[in-house]
């Protein structure tokens, strides 16, 4: 096992992982920029080392400090956390080329995955079923209207290298089809630097179901069954929910076979999700996989009793993984808030100083957070700044018990999207568990917010 792990992350996330190491007994090495000297991970890992100003690709972006504070500190293995390099394959191969353990999959399994137009040809080869669309890339507007007729109107054009829900054009009818097209494509060479797209049809009604995994480097893989998290805004994840209220037995274990085969055909080594998109009458897509760590693995390591960040570790030191497929059972239901500092219904961030935090607690309540009594929120990065936990043995009772944290929880000095949970929780839309990614949209335009 290792002696020392360095953090290339800030916030929750590097919180989460020095709590990890401290419990396996290894040293843990924060990084951090200057906004961050006063942060939590910058406090409570062993050693801090600061790696540049305040903006990310000065500092928790920066590979040549990153490298060399893991040097001085005599890292041994470097965890990348979710965002970030987490995913860049270059960093990945840097750190490895370097002398040092990866925390992570391989560079080359980071390389397809990171490919969307590689990806699909990958997924097709392992009989993972994908969107209809485009055989590959496409590279101009005939060929464009080309594929248009087979996959029909609505259809998406995204770029091959996008991401964060970034570079995609959704296209309702003919005429719009050019320009849309050669915007998409302008746009993934001025944001990824490649501009390469492809075409799916768009599905209008789905669900964003993902499939956690996690593999050794001896050849064992299993997957940690599905979350839910089709409780999105512009994108972006609110509250995610294991097992997902959605799926039938049959189509769960589907999916989960699915997952696994997608991170078969790339020997997947490591913590990593596969996200799918679920039609009404449960036919499901491959839409991506995600080699990293992701924000709302709690709740998956709740109902399973697997803690993953220390899997991640443990497999890249080399052990085996300690149980099978058949081991893993879905125990009760978990539900995570992400507790963002922005106003609840006009999503504006609101970056200031936590005047008084005070965290719920209580059975069965867990909080993944950064911030405490006057910790001043700095205005540079991410605005989610904590993680509500609640695990209960059914779905109700879930949903109740996170109702009374949060009213327990208090953060004062910023402004908070606590009231949007509030809210969202007691709705019946939510509670029914029937919902698809335009609920939290289609609710909010509703309130004229
Ligand atoms: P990114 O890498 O930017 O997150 P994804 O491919 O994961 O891009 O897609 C992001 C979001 O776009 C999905 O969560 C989904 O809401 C929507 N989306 C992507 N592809 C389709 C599709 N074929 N039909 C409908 N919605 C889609």
């Amino acid at each position: 096992m290792f002696n020392k792990i360095l953090i290339a992350n800030r916030g929750e996330i590097a919180v989460r992982i020095i709590r990890a190491c401290k419990e396996l007994g290894i040293r843990s090495v924060a990084v951090y920029s200057e906004a961050d000297r006063d942060a939590m991970h910058t406090r409570l890992a062993d050693e801090s080392i600061c790696i540049g100003p305040a903006p990310s690709p000065l500092s928790y972006l920066n590979i040549p400090a990153i490298m060399a504070a893991a040097e001085v500190t005599d890292s041994e293995a470097i965890h990348p956390g979710y965002g970030f390099l987490a995913e860049n394959a270059e960093f990945a191969e840097i750190v490895i080329e370097s002398g040092y353990t990866w925390i992570g999959p391989t560079p080359e399994s980071m390389r397809i995955m990171g490919d969307k137009v590689k990806a699909k040809a990958k997924m097709e080869t392992a009989g993972v079923p994908l969107v209809p669309g485009s055989d590959g890339a496409v590279g101009s507007v005939d060929e464009a209207k080309k594929v248009a007729k087979s996959t029909g109107f609505p259809l998406i054009i995204k770029a091959a290298s996008g991401g964060g829900g970034r570079g995609m054009q959704i296209v309702h009818s003919e005429p719009a089809l050019p320009n849309a097209f050669n915007k998409c494509q302008s746009e993934a060479a001025a944001c990824f630097g490649d501009n390469t797209v492809f075409i799916e049809k768009f599905l209008e009604e789905p669900r964003h179901v993902e499939v956690q995994v996690l593999g050794d480097t001896h050849g064992n893989l299993i997957h940690l069954y599905e979350r839910e998290c089709s409780m999105q805004r512009n994108n972006q994840k609110v509250l995610e929910e294991a097992p997902s209220p959605s799926l039938d037995e049959e189509t769960r274990q589907a999916i989960c076979a699915a997952g696994l085969a997608a991170a078969k055909a790339v020997d997947y080594v490591g913590a990593g999700t596969i996200e799918f998109l679920v039609n009404p009458d449960n036919s499901f897509y491959f839409m991506e996989m995600n080699t990293r760590i992701q924000v709302e693995h709690p709740v998956t390591e709740w109902i399973t009793g697997v803690d993953l960040i220390e899997w991640q570790i443990r497999v890249a030191a080399g052990e085996k993984l300690a149980f099978t497929q058949k081991q893993i059972k879905i125990k009760g239901h978990a539900i995570e808030c992400r507790i963002n500092a922005e106003h609840p219904f006009k999503f504006t961030p609101s970056p200031g100083t936590v005047e008084l935090y005070h965290a719920p607690g209580g059975r069965s309540v867990r909080v993944d957070s950064a911030i405490y009594t006057g910790y001043k929120i700095p205005p540079h990065y991410d605005s989610m700044i904590g993680k509500i936990i609640t695990h209960a043995r059914d779905r109700q009772k879930c949903i109740r018990r996170m109702q009374r944290a949060i009213d327990e929880l208090a953060i004062i000095g910023v402004t908070t999207n606590i009231e949007l949970h509030q809210r969202l929780l007691a709705n019946p839309g939510f509670q029914s568990g029937k919902f698809n990614i335009h609920f939290l949209e289609r609710w909010l335009a509703q309130m004229r917010v």
